[in-house]
């Protein structure tokens, strides 16, 4: 299964990512997830990347094309993979199509606007691991640690409001368009995000079934 997560910031690709990749046991791969951790690193890449990420505007797509063509290449991504947070742009879309890879469904998970603005101040992550906890709807056991890893869970910068209004902007107007663009495919499936987790779960597998 190769498949690819769309929505909005917050509408919760990261925890379906994170829960149908150990079912499907295929990796999850998320380029937030890579970028935090070349710029917690301090890489070339992680500091050309900073500014952009802090202030809620997309990274230059040949920077994230390169990223995504590397590790697709890995060998654990040969059974199948879920991108989450990629592409995000028509750009970085048609890059993955002339690479020749194939993509099966692509899964666009829709929240309103202000749902995610809601959805986004009760965001937690790991900053070691990179999992995703929310205050309300997914608490981790002791609220300051990682379940998974122990790490400490903080609140990402760019969950801030000022910025999160921007990211909504940037989504609607740079990442939306990929919705004609996998329609026109015939690789569209769209769920309506659930409140609960397992909710939103359940319709994703539906649409995968179909
Ligand atoms: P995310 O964790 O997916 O919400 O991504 C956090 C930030 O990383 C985004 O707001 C962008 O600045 C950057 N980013 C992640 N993925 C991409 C992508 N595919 N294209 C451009 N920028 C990205």
């Amino acid at each position: 299964m190769r498949l690819i997560l769309l929505g909005a910031p917050g509408a919760g690709k990261g925890t379906q990512a994170e829960i149908i990749c150990e079912k499907l046991s295929i990796p999850a791969i998320s380029t937030g997830n890579i970028l935090r951790k070349a710029v917690k690193n301090g890489t070339e890449m992680g500091k050309k990347a900073k500014a952009f990420i802090d202030s809620g505007k997309l990274v230059p797509d040949e920077v994230i094309i390169s990223i995504i063509k590397e590790r697709l290449a890995e060998p654990d991504c040969a059974r199948g993979f879920i991108l989450d947070g990629v592409p995000r742009t028509v750009v970085q879309a048609e890059a993955i199509e002339k690479a020749g890879i194939e993509i099966d469904k692509v899964v666009d998970i829709e929240v309103p606007d202000d749902e995610i603005v809601k959805r986004l101040s009760g965001r937690r992550v790991c900053a070691s691991c990179g999992a995703s906890y929310h205050t309300v709807y997914k608490p981790s056991a002791d609220p300051t640690k990682c379940d998974r890893c122990g790490g400490e869970l903080i609140v990402r910068k760019d969950d801030e409001p000022s910025t999160v209004l921007e990211r909504l902007a940037v989504y609607h107007e740079q990442t939306e368009p990929l919705k004609d663009f996998y329609a026109a495919r015939g690789k569209l499936v769209v769920v309506e995000g659930q409140e609960q987790v397992a909710d939103t779960t359940a319709l994703v597998f539906k649409a995968l079934e179909a």
